[in-house]
């Protein structure tokens, strides 16, 4: 597949049906997938089963397609790709860009400081290991001092990476893979030029573009939007009470997601067929009418 080809994908998390939440950010990669006559590819993420629902993941696609999505492609399954990440795992352990800890949670909360997104582990076994432990952790060197991007909604960044992030884990002391290696790893795999999902990732994203450039990998272009949140300001999840999206009010669902997007769709358009409500969205799309929020209230 040529690269210079737009490609984008949505990336859900089955631990639970789609909400009005998941729907936004699968509304979004869409729209901005097609009105660059690209591909829109699906994957999976079911990396972590314990948090999976069973059921889900066929759920969710049952859902995206009664909504009217058509993915590129065949679905690509996380569950499946462990020799991948293990192969990129086994590479960067060759180039002496992560080393193996097996400090364990406590001990990490004790000694590390504060960062963006949980504790900053000071690096305590980057010379070896420090303690009589069978199992360990994979963790990420992370020597760059300042990591910047662009995001093509939310603006420039400049992520105090030493500081504020630190050596990260990338695969676990129970053998399960990170999400950055495997997010980093499949984006590449599929070809992913462009991401669009919730700002919830943004602190994620220069983690992933410093593995990218570990990797030599190219870098997507990448473009956060709000994430939907209920009145109290909690992102809208099944923790959260999420209401499961219904399969009989759907052109009144995908019209509010349009709205959430900064799209301002004729009411009439709510009581009119999926397909219509696609086409009036394919003409109106505009990324820059998305709202350069980090979080949104949904209602
Ligand atoms: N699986 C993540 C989620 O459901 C999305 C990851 C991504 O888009 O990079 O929130």
């Amino acid at each position: 597949m040529s690269p210079d080809i737009y490609t984008g994908r949505y990336a859900p998390s089955p631990t639970g049906p789609l909400h009005f939440g998941s729907l936004v950010a699968a509304v979004a990669s869409y729209l901005d997938a097609r009105i660059h006559q690209g591909r829109w590819l699906v994957r999976m993420e079911d990396l972590d089963k314990p948090r999976e629902m069973p059921g889900a993941a066929d759920d969710i696609l049952r859902t995206l397609e009664a909504y009217g999505f058509e993915w590129d492609g065949e679905v690509m399954y996380q569950s499946q790709r462990h020799e991948a990440y293990e192969a990129t795992l086994a590479q960067l352990i060759a180039n002496g860009q992560v080393y193996s800890c097996n400090c364990s949670r406590r001990e990490v909360a004790d000694i590390a400081h504060a960062g963006i997104e949980g504790p900053v582990y000071p690096g305590l076994c980057r010379d070896g290991l420090s303690r009589e432990r069978d199992t360990v952790a994979w963790r990420f060197k992370t020597d760059a001092a300042h990591l910047l991007f662009r995001d093509r909604i939310q603006g420039q960044f400049d992520h105090r990476m030493q500081r504020d992030i630190g050596d990260f884990v990338l695969k676990r002391a129970d053998g399960k893979f990170a999400y950055q290696l495997a997010v980093v790893v499949d984006d590449a795999e599929q070809n992913i030029s462009h991401v669009v999902r919730g700002a919830d990732l943004l602190n994620s994203t220069s983690r992933q573009i410093l593995l990218q450039y570990s990797l030599q990998l190219p870098s997507p272009v990448y473009a956060h939007i709000p994430v939907a949140t209920n009145l109290a300001g909690e992102k809208l999840s099944k923790q959260t009470g999420a209401e499961a999206l219904s399969t009989d009010n759907k052109a009144q669902m995908l019209s509010r997601a349009f709205v959430f997007l900064g799209l301002n769709p004729p009411s009439e358009l709510c009581h009119s067929s999926v397909d219509i409500l696609w086409q009036w969205a394919n003409e109106h799309w505009q990324l820059e009418k998305v709202p350069s929020q980090t979080q949104l209230i949904s209602d």
